[in-house]
């Protein structure tokens, strides 16, 4: 990357305009982190964060990390010192590691998935995750595909429903994971460092079938919240994303890790974000830095100009492009930060509330609209 002559003026936020919620992030079991972390949040005005996978712990393996089911009870216990800090979703029985089959008997799978996800939202659970691996490695016991439009996992969306939680689906990834990793792919230095990133073998699925089949799933089940992180993964395309918010009232997105794409296409994603200022949340899905945090909320809330984003993994050397913020009025960063978040979980509110007076009583929000 060559440097930049350009001057420009530079406003770095160092708290958010608003106690947030990180409503996307993931501790991977990794209690230690903890005090550390709360730090991090602290200094920056972050008043809560989730742990998306709460109920897993990663292992590094040779060239990348395999997922282990981990009790989800281990969470509040390893909480306790910052309860009112963090809070959980869960991905219930969706964590078999990749190279088994997700389920050979469906309506066992189905059974056990319901009891698992009751049981975890009795201890605390604020939501269901769903990890991209279904629809690109999860298969069933005649080694084909589960997608997420499965007709035999219906059952677990409508109780989701009837819990009355949210579900957080992660399908496809970035259009580049699914080019040939090569220099013409906007993606070349990140899909060099993480190859396992990459789709473009033929043996998975396209990124347009696995949207295609995403979209029908939410549409199937309109009782049902979901959530689509990364810009409901297609920020390449917010007109896309923006008929699909028209289309389905039971959508929300996060635009967790797509500062790149948003922040090269700054005029249009402020108008996406004022027409959408409802149904986006805010959320990261990188580890707790101040740097990463403080760059969020520059995009959001300046109008800064040529700065460079956080990669996926939350560093700065690697940038395909620098990005612009979009200047957005108070009364929609408020939405952004916090009250979309406590619309979809009203069970987080006296937790929120508490976290706000612990960070600084003078900046806690009020809840009127
Ligand atoms: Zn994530």
């Amino acid at each position: 990357m060559t440097g930049t002559y350009l001057i420009v003026p530079e406003h770095v936020p160092q708290q958010a305009a608003f106690p947030a919620i990180d409503a996307h992030n993931h501790l991977w079991n990794a209690w230690e982190r903890v005090p550390a972390d709360v730090q991090v949040l602290d200094a920056c005005g972050v008043a809560m964060s989730c742990d998306l996978t709460a109920n897993l712990a990663l292992r590094q393996v040779d060239g990348g990390y395999v997922y282990q089911s981990s009790p989800f009870e281990n969470f509040r216990r390893a909480t306790s010192a910052a309860p009112k800090r963090l809070y959980a979703f869960t991905t219930a029985t969706f964590c078999t590691p990749r190279d088994q089959p997700l389920f050979t008997d469906p309506q066992a799978f189905v059974a056990r998935t319901l009891e698992t996800l009751r049981e975890h939202v009795r201890q605390g659970a604020r939501g269901l995750k769903i990890l991209k691996e279904l629809g690109l490695h999860y298969r069933d016991g005649d080694r084909n595909l589960v997608f997420a439009d499965d007709e035999r996992l219906a059952p677990i969306w409508e109780e989701c429903a009837r819990l009355g939680i949210p579900v957080l689906i992660h399908q496809s990834d970035p259009v580049g994971f699914f080019d040939p990793i090569a220099p013409a792919n906007e993606h070349y230095d990140s899909l060099r460092k993480y190859p396992d990133w990459s789709f473009a073998d033929a043996r998975f699925p396209r990124k347009a079938e696995l949207i295609r089949r995403r979209d029908r799933l939410v549409a199937a089940h309109p009782r049902t919240t979901f959530i689509l992180p990364h810009v409901a993964n297609y920020p390449e395309d917010l007109a896309y994303v923006s008929a699909l918010l028209d289309r389905c009232p039971n959508v929300h997105i996060d635009f967790s890790a797509r500062l790149d794409e948003l922040g090269r296409q700054p005029y249009t994603a402020r108008a996406f974000f004022l027409r959408h200022q409802e149904r986006i949340l805010f959320g990261t899905d990188m580890p707790a830095t101040p740097e990463m945090y403080r760059c969020y909320f520059r995009f959001l809330e300046t109008y800064d100009e040529n700065f460079v984003p956080p990669d996926y993994d939350g560093t700065f050397s690697r940038h395909r492009w620098r990005i612009c913020g979009i200047g957005l009025p108070r009364h929609v960063l408020a939405k952004i930060y916090y009250r979309n978040a406590l619309r979809l979980m009203p069970g987080l509110r006296p937790a929120y509330r508490a976290a706000c007076a612990a960070l600084k009583p003078e900046t806690e929000a009020t809840e009127q609209e």
